[in-house]
């Protein structure tokens, strides 16, 4: 054994102890280390010939490395929609690695079990039924491409062909119609072969981003019985828009199309009695994607793909080798994602979820939510600013009140940043740039909004 090696063998309870000191030293003062850091590139170190052990990997990433990296796990970091992860999380997480099972076949491990167990929790407090079968995958991206795989299959099966035998060109031109799709659908269509170009923007409601029912009905009516494929938005990242789920559900009566939803982090409308109105629906729908990783609080990488064809999935996501074994009645996760050899990405989610329950959970999306309208509201007052859209949930999406050109605004979010003491992500919605607020961590509260207020009032 490499000398480094042996030692950290002998020092490994030692050296999980200092790491643990300093990850308490690090989530201690989160709150209050500068929320994001101008990114000064490290120059690239050459590849060490004798290593440090992991003493020395953890003094020098601590000097070289951590004073770059942003308080995107504390609660003023407001950009893009970013969780951060509960206490049980961050012990789950641990643990993963700590025990660093393969959650890929049933062979010799209870592990695949433990997600199983989770993916049924997550099934029951997405108001989801026992007709839909998931899995973890890395994120909502990866989420929407399993969800937009398995759609491409049906297709193939209402035209007699099999997508995932015979390849893509087997079925022609495929229409995907949505309102305002997330990118990661583009990026999807593309990995799928689908294309960029296959999506059909469908016309949304007047002032909003959520689609307009009449002219998707329209639009499916052209297809003239074509089958094909419908993303409905169940939260959009601008204004955090709902699709009406229920009413594009109808619409299967009169033509053939697979339903997708995204609800990357809207669907946890459905933990708040408040706001499932929102989600009303969702269980209608052939396939569904959340984030965990968002607004479940947990550790990046994860979120659940939901599905109510696990018989489709399991044609494209098989992989059968006498080693693996055939996918049974019950397939093990390597026949239903796309990666084959994964970590137990379950375990933060099951951990959080033991911890704090569903009302552990509906509390942390109901604060945010109540923080988000407490923002707007602050904004709205501030003669420099004005709301780009109502705050429908947890999204605050303003702009300056005159001359919002992106030079400006973008000067606004940099002077935000510098600050310290918040990180905000700008956008351009419906031409006109902005900046969006996004709440969906844990740890904020109403004294975070103040100090947002405090820093954006002078700017
Ligand atoms: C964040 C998000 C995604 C992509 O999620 P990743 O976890 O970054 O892959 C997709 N759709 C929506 C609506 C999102 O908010």
């Amino acid at each position: 054994m490499d000398p480094s090696l042996a030692d950290d063998l002998a020092r490994f309870p030692q050296l999980l102890d200092d790491a643990r000191r300093y990850a308490v030293e690090v989530l201690s003062g989160v709150a209050d280390r500068p929320v994001a850091v101008p990114p000064q590139r490290p120059r690239p170190a050459p590849l060490p010939d004798r290593g440090t052990g992991a003493d020395g990997a953890l003094s020098r990433f601590r000097d070289r490395w951590a004073p770059g990296f942003s308080g995107s796990a504390g609660p003023r970091y407001l950009g893009f929609v970013t969780g951060g992860s509960t206490p049980a999380s961050v012990t789950g997480d641990w643990l993963t690695s700590t025990f660093d099972q393969n959650a890929v076949i049933n062979a010799d491990s209870t592990a695949l079990d433990l997600e199983r167990e989770t993916v049924g929790w997550l099934r029951e407090l997405f108001g989801l039924s026992a007709a839909h079968e998931g899995a973890f995958v890395t994120g909502a991206t990866m989420s929407n491409f399993v969800g937009l795989a398995i759609a491409r299959e049906w297709v193939g099966e209402q035209l007699g062909v099999s997508v995932a035998q015979d390849g893509v060109a087997a079925l022609g031109e495929l229409p995907v119609l949505s309102g305002s799709p997330h990118s990661s659908v583009y990026k999807a269509l593309a990995m799928l072969g689908l294309g960029r170009g296959s999506v059909h923007e469908v016309a949304t409601m007047i002032g909003r981003e959520a689609v307009d029912v009449d002219r998707l009905d329209a639009e499916l009516a052209a297809l003239d019985g074509r089958p094909t494929i419908v993303v409905a938005n169940a939260g959009t990242v601008n204004t955090v828009d709902f699709d009406d789920l229920r009413a594009i559900a109808a619409l299967r009566q009169r033509y053939p199309f697979w339903l997708h939803v995204d609800a990357a982090f809207g669907g946890f409308a459905a933990l708040s009695p408040q706001h499932a109105e929102l989600v009303a629906g969702l269980d209608e729908a052939d396939s569904v994607c959340v984030d965990l990783h968002k607004w479940l609080n947990v550790p990046y990488d994860s979120a659940i793909q939901f599905t109510r064809r696990r018989d489709l999935q399991v044609r494209i996501f098989q992989n059968a080798a006498a080693y693996l074994g055939l996918p049974t009645d019950d397939p093990d996760f390597v026949h239903l994602t796309p990666e084959s050899s994964r970590r137990l990405r379950a375990l933060p989610a099951w951990f959080t979820l033991t911890a704090y329950g569903r009302q552990g959970h509906r509390e942390i999306v109901e604060r945010d939510v109540a923080l988000a309208r407490e923002l707007g509201d602050r904004i709205a007052e501030l003669p420099h600013l004005r709301l780009l859209a109502p705050v429908r949930l947890n999204v605050v999406c303003f702009t300056l009140a005159e001359d919002p050109s992106a030079q400006r605004v973008g000067a606004l979010a940099r002077a935000v940043a510098e600050s310290g003491e918040a990180f905000l992500t700008p956008t351009v919605y419906r031409g006109t740039p902005g900046l969006r607020a996004a709440f969906s961590n844990w740890r904020t509260t109403n004294s975070d909004v103040t100090r947002i207020v405090d820093i954006l009032r002078p700017l």
